[in-house]
Order: structure tokens, then C-alpha cells, then sequence
């Protein structure tokens, strides 16, 4: 009795692990849809599945679900079984009893000349609840279709630990442009697609993107990742862009005007495989997308993200001294120009992000831009952290620290750590410095930080070197601009 017992409980222990939840989508370019069928094994009377509500990375509500279409629902035997709409992003499977229920259902997909593309929030509904389970993806295109997707798998299957591996994944699909290369040992691919896909400078887009990996890479002491996908919409004109990072790629839109100092926004969406992917408050994964999660970092994992990006460009020879001091004059003048910085903290500007546009937040920052205040906080403290050690630390030894808490799937760090790092690295002192730069609202001391590597900003705000700089400024700036320090 006591061994059938134990091995009836191995049995379902085993078959539960076994167990995943299976997604099969198959692009409809003629009508510009996915269409989606999930395989849900279960074993409830009911199954209830949402549609996100907002994308991380991304701290704005979306209404995904009312994106989604033509739903119907089977069990064994491809019987149908009743499905009901409970609210705009909710629907409720009644399994009646079968061990496997089957949703279908159409999303919207992103079909150009041939090339299709499409983010995983927008397209998968996830199971209440299950979430952390195994997922599959199975892609069903035509066989000659290039596929780009971050997840493990060459296709047309893929594999994925959980649903928010699954849906932090992107697609790009069809006949898109496509270059690899390799860095630290991992497998990167560059998708282009978008009417300016033929008109941007695709030598220097590769070499930037392979720049970026090695640099970032290099910094942080390996890639946490087991391929990189760079999904580029590449429009005709222009040379700014945007970007969206993810768990193993980003989505960046692109003008083909693309020019070396575009490289900043690459590095930042590259740095984000660290700082918010990997390196995160504890409401950063795994993830409630019900609503907006709340951390007071964000002015860390996207500001200093910047700081960091930015000046490693200019610290491994990317971007000429003076380039550097432009880009980081450039955002002390975007910092100081909002008089918001007076009166909300760089914190309260992480932390009540949910509470701008009317509860359904801007993924900027609460009354101030929590990309410019992290951007100047981070510039303040390494220089601080560098003059007060002499030398002997920086916020490098900050990063690497939150790093080593946090990787290899370990839990999001708790709110204070940051601030427990900083002492770590610098001493007492920075304990009250965290909490008068990033706690309290008011001028943040760039003139001081900058004087100690013999550095002033212009009346214009440029930065440019003081006249007789000290001995120990130029040992500290030298430092300051070094790979290593
Ligand atoms: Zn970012």
C-alpha cells in the first residue's frame, strides 16, 4: 500500500512537471492577425485567462485585451465548452470536466512588405495563477519565413520557463534583413525591417551593436543570456529613435539617419539586460499585470541605466572626450530645466509613476523625468564615491554588487538596497547623501562632483575643463574615464 501510495504521488508529481502550457500561432498577413491557439492542461472545473494590462518596461495601462478577437474555447475532442467574457481583459473556461481545454483566438500583427513583427504582451494571454509554468511556442509560418526570437529553440518550436519569459520575447518574421555575430560566446542577431531598412548605414549599425555587446558585456563580466535579438523599425529619415528592452532583445524604432551618437540608445537598451531585466526591485518580476508595479528605483534602473550606457561609450573610446561632456552637459541641462525638480524627489518620481495621466501612469516619471534625475544622481554619486575613496571606488562597484545579489535568477533586491550598497562601497557618509539626493526634492550637486575632477559647467551648461586643474583632479578624472577603475 505505503510504495503504490508513494509511487501514485510520483506519478502526478511527475506529470504536473510535465506539463506545459502550450501556444501555437500562425501569422494571417492578408487580414494583419495572429492567429492564437493555447493549450491549457488542467485540472479545475474552471480556467480562468487575462490579457495583460500593461507591458514591462513600459510603466503605462494598455488595453491589450480589447485588442484580441474571435474567441472560442474546446475541451477533449475538440468539444466546445463554454466560455464567458467576465471583464475587458478577463474570459472564464468552463473545462466541464476535461483534462485539457482549448482557447483561440486572434491578435493583431504588425505585416509590411513582407516582414511581420509582433511583442508577446500584446499577443498571449496568460493562465490566472500559472504564470510560472513552462510554456511552449510553436510557430506556424511558411517554410521559407526567417524567424527572430530571443527564446530558446530553433524552431519552429520554442521553449520558455514561464509565461513572462514567453511574453518578454518579441517576433520578427518573413523576409526581413538579417545579420549575426557573435560575442562573448553568445549568438546576437540583428532583424531589420520598415521602409528605411534599405537606406540606413548597416555597417555602422552592425558595428555599433557588436561595440555595444562587447563593451556591456565586458563591463559586467559575461551575457546572461543564451542568444540577443535587436528588432529594428527602421523609418525613412530622421536619426532619433525609441526603445522598448526585453528579457533577451529589444524593439528600438529607428530613423535611417542613424548616426555614431545614436549609439546612446542602443547602450541603454543593451544595459537593461542588467539594470530592470535581471537587476530589479522585488515588484519587477515575476510580475502582477494586473496593474502598475511600484518601485522607487527607476531613476536607478533607467536613469543611472543612461549614466551608465553614456559614459561606458566614452570610457572604452566609442565616443571622444569632449562627445561625452556634451551628452552629459546635455542631460544636466534637460535636468535643470524642469522646476519640478525642486519640489518631487527622484524616489517619488520612480515610485508614484501610476499616479501621472490620470492613474495610468507615462513610463517618464511622476511630475519630473526619472530618466534626466537617475542620469544626474548617478553622475553625482560615482564622482562622490570616487573623490571620498581616493579613488578606490566608484559607482561601478555599486552596480557589480546589485549584480552579484541579484543574478542567476535570484529575487528582486528590496527597496533600501541600493542606498545599503552605496555605504558598502563608500562609507557611512553616503547613507544621509542617498537620502538628500534621491529621498528629498532640490538641486542635485553637479557643480560639486564635477569640480572633483577639476570639470565646471559653463554658464551655457557645457562642461569643460577648470583651468588649472589639480594633480589629484586629473589622477581622479583619469580614473573616472578609465574601462576599469
Ligand atoms: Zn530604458
Amino acid at each position: 500500500m505505503k510504495n503504490t501510495l508513494l509511487f501514485a504521488l510520483l506519478f502526478a508529481s511527475a506529470s504536473i512537471a510535465h506539463a506545459e502550457i502550450a501556444y501555437k500561432v500562425q501569422p494571417q498577413p492578408d487580414t494583419k492577425q495572429l492567429a492564437i491557439t493555447v493549450t491549457i492542461p488542467t485540472n479545475a472545473a474552471e480556467t480562468l485567462v487575462q490579457a495583460p494590462r500593461w507591458m514591462p518596461g513600459f510603466y503605462m495601462l494598455q488595453n491589450y485585451g480589447a485588442r484580441l478577437k474571435d474567441f472560442s474555447a474546446t475541451g477533449e475532442g475538440d468539444k466546445p465548452v463554454e466560455l464567458t467574457m467576465v471583464d475587458d481583459h478577463t474570459w472564464k473556461i468552463n473545462s466541464m470536466g476535461a483534462k485539457q481545454v482549448t482557447l483561440r483566438y486572434s491578435a493583431p500583427l504588425e505585416f509590411q512588405n513582407g516582414v511581420g513583427h509582433y511583442s508577446g504582451i500584446a499577443a498571449y494571454i496568460y493562465v490566472v495563477g500559472r504564470t510560472q509554468e513552462r510554456c511552449k511556442l510553436t510557430l506556424d509560418t511558411p517554410k521559407e519565413w526567417k524567424v527572430a526570437v530571443g527564446l530558446d529553440g530553433s524552431g519552429p518550436d520554442y521553449n520558455a520557463d514561464s509565461y513572462d519569459t514567453l511574453a518578454d520575447n518579441p517576433v520578427t518574421l518573413g523576409s526581413y534583413y538579417e545579420e549575426t555575430y557573435q560575442t562573448a560566446g553568445k549568438q546576437h542577431v540583428i532583424a531589420l525591417r520598415g521602409t528605411g531598412a534599405d537606406q540606413i548605414d548597416k555597417k555602422l549599425l552592425r558595428e555599433t551593436c557588436e561595440t555595444v555587446s562587447k563593451i556591456e558585456t565586458e563591463f559586467m563580466g559575461g551575457a546572461p543570456y543564451g542568444k540577443y535579438v535587436w528588432h529594428f523599425s527602421v523609418r525613412s529619415g530622421g536619426a532619433g529613435g525609441s526603445g522598448l528592452e526585453h528579457l533577451s532583445s529589444t524593439e528600438i524604432s529607428l530613423g535611417s539617419g542613424f548616426s555614431r551618437r545614436t549609439a546612446g540608445l542602443l547602450a541603454h537598451e543593451f544595459f537593461h539586460l542588467w539594470n530592470v531585466k535581471r537587476i530589479r526591485s522585488q515588484s519587477l518580476g515575476p510580475f502582477d499585470y494586473t496593474q502598475l508595479p511600484t518601485t522607487g528605483a527607476l531613476w536607478w534602473l533607467e536613469g543611472t541605466t543612461d549614466y551608465f550606457a553614456i559614459t561606458l561609450l566614452g570610457r572604452f573610446g566609442w565616443t571622444s572626450e569632449q562627445d561625452l561632456y556634451a551628452d552629459i552637459a546635455g542631460n544636466v541641462r534637460r535636468q535643470r530645466r524642469s522646476e519640478a525638480r525642486l519640489t518631487v524627489s527622484p524616489h517619488d518620481s520612480s515610485s508614484r509613476v501610476g499616479e501621472a495621466n490620470n492613474g495610468r501612469g507615462n513610463s517618464s516619471g511622476f511630475g519630473l523625468s526619472y530618466y534626466d534625475e537617475g542620469f544626474v544622481v548617478g553622475l553625482c554619486l560615482d564622482l562622490e564615491l570616487l573623490a571620498q575613496t581616493n579613488g578606490k571606488r566608484s559607482l561601478d562597484d555599486v552596480e557589480l554588487a546589485l549584480w552579484k545579489k541579484c543574478r542567476n535568477n535570484q529575487p528582486g533586491f528590496a527597496e533600501d538596497e541600493i542606498r545599503k550598497q552605496l555605504i558598502v562601497a563608500g562609507g557611512d557618509t553616503f547613507g544621509p547623501l542617498y537620502d538628500k539626493l534621491v529621498l528629498t526634492p532640490g538641486e542635485l550637486p553637479v557643480e560639486k562632483a564635477l569640480a572633483h575632477v577639476g570639470l565646471e559647467l559653463t554658464e551655457k551648461s557645457e562642461i569643460r575643463s577648470v583651468t588649472m586643474p589639480t594633480e589629484e583632479q586629473l589622477r581622479l578624472r583619469k580614473l573616472w574615464l578609465a574601462k576599469k577603475r
